[in-house]
């Protein structure tokens, strides 16, 4: 049978436990989960995309078959191809995240019939939190801990300390 490949785009600035989560339940469900770290966004990032690499292989480590891998100017679809993927794994939060979802899904159906969006919801206690509300929180010195993981939460202290020394 040949393994049931998933690719989990995204940018990632930074992961959070909340993507963590949705990776570790889409463990149990593909024989791979490959994260694509996407370099090909509008938004200007925080973190580097081999930054957001190591933090994101390191948090991952104890997940045997999911792996990190940098996404650059293609489309998701042709990269999960490349990758001889058969899923693409996203997840939401709130109505909002399902119109965005639901329309990437549909234009993905276009470009590759044959590629399934798998959606996962996020668990309520993720179900507020985004790489942007971390970004802000951190920046000020909010606690972060339970939200996402420690090697994350210390690369965002030394970001923003770097930036204010
Ligand atoms: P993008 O810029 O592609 O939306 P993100 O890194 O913000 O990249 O998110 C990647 C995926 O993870 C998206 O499908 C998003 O909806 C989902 N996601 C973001 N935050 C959470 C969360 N707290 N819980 C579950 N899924 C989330």
């Amino acid at each position: 049978m040949t393994a049931r490949i998933a690719v989990f785009p995204g940018s990632f600035d930074p992961f959070t436990n909340g993507h963590l989560e949705t990776v570790q339940r889409a463990s149990h469900l593909f024989d791979e989960v490959i994260i694509a770290v996407m370099t090909n966004t509008s938004k200007q990032p925080l973190f580097q995309p081999a930054e957001k690499l190591a933090l994101i292989t390191a948090a991952t480590k104890s997940l045997t078959n999911v792996r990190a891998v940098e996404q650059s100017n293609e489309l998701t679809v042709d990269f999960a191809r490349s990758q001889g993927a058969k899923f693409i794994l996203r997840g939401i939060r709130n109505v909002k995240d399902f119109e965005y979802e639901r329309d990437i899904a549909a234009m993905n159906q276009v470009q590759a019939p044959e590629i399934e969006t798998i959606i996962l919801l996020a668990p309520k206690r993720y179900a507020f939190l985004s790489s942007s509300l971390i970004k802000e929180v951190a920046k000020f010195g909010g606690d972060i801990s339970t939200l996402v993981p420690a090697n994350v939460m210390q690369a965002l202290k030394q970001k923003f300390s770097q930036k204010e020394g």
